[in-house]
């Protein structure tokens, strides 16, 4: 289980490390989105069945199909999710002068 806690302090060199990949981003955003663990957001079952994109989770009841990135700012992004975390990486560093990363 992991949290957002673990980003902070994290240097760049730990960051470009962690996330090389779109499925690196999808991973770390999963894990903080249900790290209480699963509830549908539709009907509230616990259950899920894997989902359509990487690591969506798609409710056994209704089968809503509920990505990593819903509900966060990097919802409906129009390019690669890894691109989007290097520029909020880049962007958090710049403004708190510190290696933190608040992504939902
Ligand atoms: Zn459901």
């Amino acid at each position: 289980m992991e949290s957002k806690e673990q980003f902070i302090g994290v240097n760049s060199i730990k960051f470009y490390n962690r996330f090389q990949s779109d499925e690196d981003c999808y991973k770390y955003l999963a894990n903080i989105k249900w790290q209480d663990g699963y509830v549908c957001k539709k009907c509230g079952n616990t259950h899920f069945i894997k989902g359509e994109k990487p690591y969506s989770r798609r409710c056994s009841k209704c089968k809503y199909d509920e990505s990593p990135t819903g509900g966060t700012m990097f919802d409906k992004l129009k390019f690669s999710l890894l691109i989007a975390f290097h520029i909020a990486f880049k962007k958090s560093t710049k403004k708190k002068g510190i290696s933190s990363l608040e992504f939902v």
